[in-house]
């Protein structure tokens, strides 16, 4: 499944790609419908951000294009329109035969036209942005205080903060030698500025990774280099202690450790 940073990466990339373009037709081919295709028709693509794991296109005439990926979609422009993927699912024609896809395997990815102020209401739903300024360790103690939660749930509630997932807050939480079912709210203050560190360091490498692995359409992990100390490394010995790694089940899913280096 996509997580932040694959999606931060697709940003990044859609916003140099088609900020400018302008929609000449939209093509919903999973579940047409004629009314959303003749509303996206015409309108140019101003920006292309992102709030959690949604991708937003600002468009013209006051209105924002949401796109999740889920687990298995993916967005990206292809030069000659015509050569669509099988798996594609929506696609808008943009300028010199070029085309936006949304291409998704199990068509589970979804995409709807919001106005401005359902796209203000999905943010205001939606937690703190983990790469943003205003995550500061104040912010992150302030969550945490009011939270019985094991800190590997707390950190993937999108209520609190907004898009990190299973792999990212076990590896956050091994970084910063934290027990993933330790609850939040009796972390101290030192602890968690060593969380705050260690998610923001976490999610820059995994940026970073991403971005330089993001060469081709539809893949989502080839070349990526982001190192991974315990997740899906049940078994295996740690990096730091060579303690071997753990894996516990909290809320349905699975989260590795380092029963050595984590308390
Ligand atoms: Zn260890």
């Amino acid at each position: 499944m996509p997580e932040l940073p694959e999606v931060e990466a697709v940003r990044r990339k859609l916003n140099r790609e088609i900020t400018g373009a302008v929609i000449a037709a939209a093509h919903l081919v999973r579940r047409p419908d004629r009314k959303l295709e003749s509303r996206l028709r015409g309108r140019r693509i101003e920006s292309v951000t992102r709030r959690g794991k949604n991708l937003l296109l600002e468009l013209s005439g006051g209105a924002v294009l949401r796109v999740h990926l889920e687990m298995t979609g993916n967005l990206y422009t292809i030069a000659d329109a015509r050569r669509r993927p099988a798996t594609t699912r929506a696609w808008l024609e943009l300028d010199g035969g070029r085309a936006l896809v949304l291409d998704d395997p199990r068509a589970l990815g979804r995409l709807e036209l919001l106005s401005v102020e359902q796209a203000e209401q999905l943010d205001a739903s939606l937690g703190f942005e983990p790469v943003a300024r205003e995550f500061t360790p104040q912010r992150l103690a302030e969550l945490a205080r009011a939270s019985r939660a094991p800190a590997k749930l707390f950190l993937m509630d999108q209520k609190r903060i907004s898009g990190l997932g299973n792999i990212y807050a076990a590896e956050a939480l091994f970084r910063a030698g934290i027990h993933p079912a330790k609850p939040a709210n009796r972390l101290s203050r030192q602890r968690i500025e060593r969380l705050y560190r260690a998610i923001v360091e976490v999610l820059d490498v995994a940026i970073q990774s991403t971005c330089n692995a993001y060469s081709g359409p539809g893949r989502f992990d080839a070349g990526e280099t982001f190192p991974l100390a315990v997740y899906g490394r049940e078994g295996m010995p740690c990096p730091r202690c060579r303690q071997r790694i753990r894996r516990i089940r909290q809320a349905g899913r699975s989260t590795y450790f380092c029963p050595g280096c984590q308390r």
